[in-house]
């Protein structure tokens, strides 16, 4: 097995939908990227959830499902969404907040899942639950563990900020421990209830470059020994990396409940949505959409970063960016395995 890092550039032909099937959640955690302004407050009706996995469906591409919230378990009907989207040849992920609502593990056959991913923070409740909540942790772990014993595949996914880079390295006995088989490590954006609780206090949040890249390539190797696959966001182009904008090359739809789908997740607290879903049908918007800014070449790499977090990039005298901002979307990884879904930035 090699522990060399490969970055992983948007294959030809793969797409991948991230259906946020309701917004409402159970927890309040200090950096959720809902938005209800922007994403309502609806929940697919069941006939709504049937059409809309259809919708998007396509056999003769390999296409990643992951179903999302809000909370997903939530839902009432996501094990007959589940059941659907693998008629519909999808590799399917749920990611979960931990608290597997409606008996998710006895109402789920881990054969027709590929994923079950679940959000942790820290690797104990000093670190996780002041970001995710009073006694989260505990309630996480113990379904992760039921999980792993009921037979289903699962992952974790962190998210690293300032108050959590430096217990990154903690968590891989945590995950060695728990039986997960893969690691996906995030980085806190400035988007949702990041941008407008506390701007001041959230900027402190954001890693500086130097910090994410000493720390986190390190134990995404530690993790990789250990077994378990790991993956994370490229964040910083190194010298003569191409840069490559996902709307352009990919094809990824972020779908939300209240019909607006995007390729950017960057978008996502504006109205510049590239498609919407009218009568169970998926319609172009039109005029001035997130495709525009796809075509925009800066030296700073990513339009939207640019836009939405400029603090993030530092320039030298003569006025050039020192580092390039990736796609959000572009990934590092370090498997053994074939890569089986994916999972989206928050
Ligand atoms: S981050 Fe996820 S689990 Fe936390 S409040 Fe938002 S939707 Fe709920
Ligand atoms: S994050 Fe940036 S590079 Fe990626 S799809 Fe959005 S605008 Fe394009």
């Amino acid at each position: 097995m090699s522990l060399d890092p490969r970055t992983v550039s948007f294959t030809a032909g793969e797409r991948n939908v991230f259906l946020h099937i309701l917004t409402g959640c159970n927890l309040s955690c200090r950096h959720c990227y809902i938005n209800p302004a922007q994403h309502g407050t609806a929940m697919l009706s069941r006939e709504q959830l049937a059409a809309w996995i259809r919708l998007f469906a396509d056999e003769r591409r390999r296409t990643n499902i992951i179903f999302l919230g809000g909370e997903p378990t939530l839902h009432p009907d996501l094990p007959s969404g589940i059941e659907i989207a693998r008629s519909c040849g999808y590799t399917t992920t749920v990611d979960t907040n931990g608290y597997l609502f409606h008996d998710f593990l006895e109402r789920v056959d881990p054969h027709h899942l590929d994923y079950l991913s679940f959000s942790l923070d820290g690797p104990d409740p000093a670190v996780n639950d002041p970001i995710r909540g009073e006694g989260v942790f505990a309630v996480c772990t113990a379904n992760l563990r039921r999980a792993v014993a009921r037979g289903f595949n699962t992952s974790v996914i962190y998210t690293v900020s300032s108050s959590t880079i430096d217990h990154l390295h903690r968590m891989v006995p945590l995950l060695v421990e728990l039986g997960v088989k893969r690691f996906f490590i995030q980085v806190i954006g400035l988007r949702g209830k990041s941008a407008v609780v506390d701007p001041t206090a959230e900027q402190q949040l954001q890693v500086a470059p130097e910090q994410w890249l000493a720390v986190v390539p390190a134990v995404a190797r530690q993790a990789a020994a250990a077994g378990i696959d790991v993956v994370y966001p490229k964040v910083y182009l190194e010298e003569g990396e191409v840069f490559e904008c996902a709307g352009r090359v990919a094809e990824n739809f972020f779908v939300f409940p209240n019909g607006r789908v995007y390729q950017c997740p960057l978008c996502e607290d504006h109205p510049l949505h590239s498609y919407e879903i009218r009568g169970d049908e998926l319609v172009g918007t039109g005029g001035v959409n997130e495709e525009r800014l796809f075509t925009l070449d800066i030296p700073e790499g990513c339009v939207m970063n640019k836009l939405l977090q400029p603090d993030t990039i530092a320039y030298d005298d003569a006025g050039q960016p020192l580092h390039r901002i990736s796609c959000c979307l572009l990934k590092q990884r370090i498997s053994t395995a074939q890569r089986a879904g994916e999972h989206r930035p928050r």
